[in-house]
């Protein structure tokens, strides 16, 4: 099988709302009058963002997944994508998995692949997503106000946590480690709760590199500063049946710190705090309180008992790990 043949069987699907999709030198998109394109692309290297154990339909969906959560962040409606593939060799049961975890994830947003690139070369993938958002609409990491309220989606900690486990650094019973894992390889982008925040949040950020650094993004980009409680770290909905199993030293830093969770960190003024619910059951999501912004400078997390947690919560970043 050759590159041409291996686009036509794993990658070519026929247009829907794109004018022109995969095959000719460019797709063409007509966008909607009057709307903002949102633009995001996300790297994917073996080694670095996957372990080669991971099956490859499950990393087809996370390729694509971590590509979404970012047009989640922005309250973005998924359009469409375009796939650079660099592949050690033609390897048909891989490229099953991978095609098929990638595109039952892009029709159950119906986000169309409408172009990429395909090269030989260590395992790598680079997924550009493309979204809509009406002017003005879209969250973003610079409006917190001194006052919000601060909230995270869903669960975090869990990908952490079982990325731990492989590492042999900690150790889960199976259960526990499955539906962790399953949230490390498959992580599900809140796309529905970023567009049920459009006109609620006053800012937003997906969480994928921990929620303390990224909180920082938002700090920074809105001149703000933060306090993070802790007491939902020992109970409440955003911390998972595993990561219960855990102590509480080992789950705030899988929880502040962890990273590739995928879930979003939002800011809504606290007159806000009934249609932030609303908007989560509406999404079928949990959203939990974590702390309140500030007017001063930098994240400062409490224990349970109110008083200063001293250590820090250092988040990845790729050149200084
Ligand atoms: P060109 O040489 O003109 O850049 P290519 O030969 O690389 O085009 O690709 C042929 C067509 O297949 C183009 O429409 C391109 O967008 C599409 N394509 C290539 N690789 C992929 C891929 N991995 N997924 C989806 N579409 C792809
Ligand atoms: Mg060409």
């Amino acid at each position: 099988m050759g590159e041409f043949d291996l686009i036509a069987r794993y990658f070519t699907r026929p247009a829907r709302r794109a004018v022109v999709g995969v095959g000719d030198d460019c797709a063409l998109w007509q966008p909607q009058a009057g709307m903002q394109l949102a633009v995001s692309s996300d790297m994917l290297v073996e080694g670095r963002h996957f372990l080669s154990t991971v099956s490859p339909q499950r990393l087809g969906h996370k390729a694509l997944a971590v590509n979404l959560s970012d047009l989640a962040a922005c309250g973005a409606r998924p359009l469409a994508f375009t796939l650079a593939l660099s592949l050690p060799r033609i390897d048909e049961t891989w490229l099953q998995g991978f095609s098929k975890g990638l595109l039952t994830l892009a029709d159950l947003h119906q986000c169309e692949l409408i172009g990429g690139d395909t090269t030989q070369g260590p395992l790598n993938m680079c997924i550009t997503v493309f979204g809509e958002v009406p002017p003005g609409d879209a969250l973003m990491r610079s409006g917190a106000q001194p006052g919000d309220d601060i909230y995270v989606s869903g669960q975090v900690g869990d990908a952490r946590l079982a990325l731990e486990v492989f590492r042999g650094h900690l150790k889960l019973d199976a259960q526990h480690f499955e539906a962790a894992r399953l949230r490390m390889e498959q992580p599900v982008p809140r796309v529905s709760l970023g567009l049920a925040l459009r006109g609620i949040a006053n800012a937003c950020i997906d969480i994928s590199d921990g929620l303390i650094g990224d909180l920082g993004h938002i700090l920074k980009a809105s001149g703000v500063g933060a306090v993070v409680t802790t007491d939902w770290v020992a109970d409440s909905a955003a911390i998972s049946p595993a990561m219960q199993s855990l102590g509480m030293s080992k789950r705030l830093d899988m929880a502040l710190a962890g990273g590739d969770d995928y879930e979003l960190l939002f800011t809504a003024a606290p007159d806000q705090a009934q249609s932030v619910q609303e908007a989560a059951n509406d999404c079928d999501v949990t959203v939990t309180c974590i702390g309140r912004i500030t007017a001063g400078q930098g994240v400062q997390v409490m224990d349970p008992h109110g008083a200063p947690i001293s250590r820090r919560f250092i988040s990845f970043d790729h050149f200084s790990n």
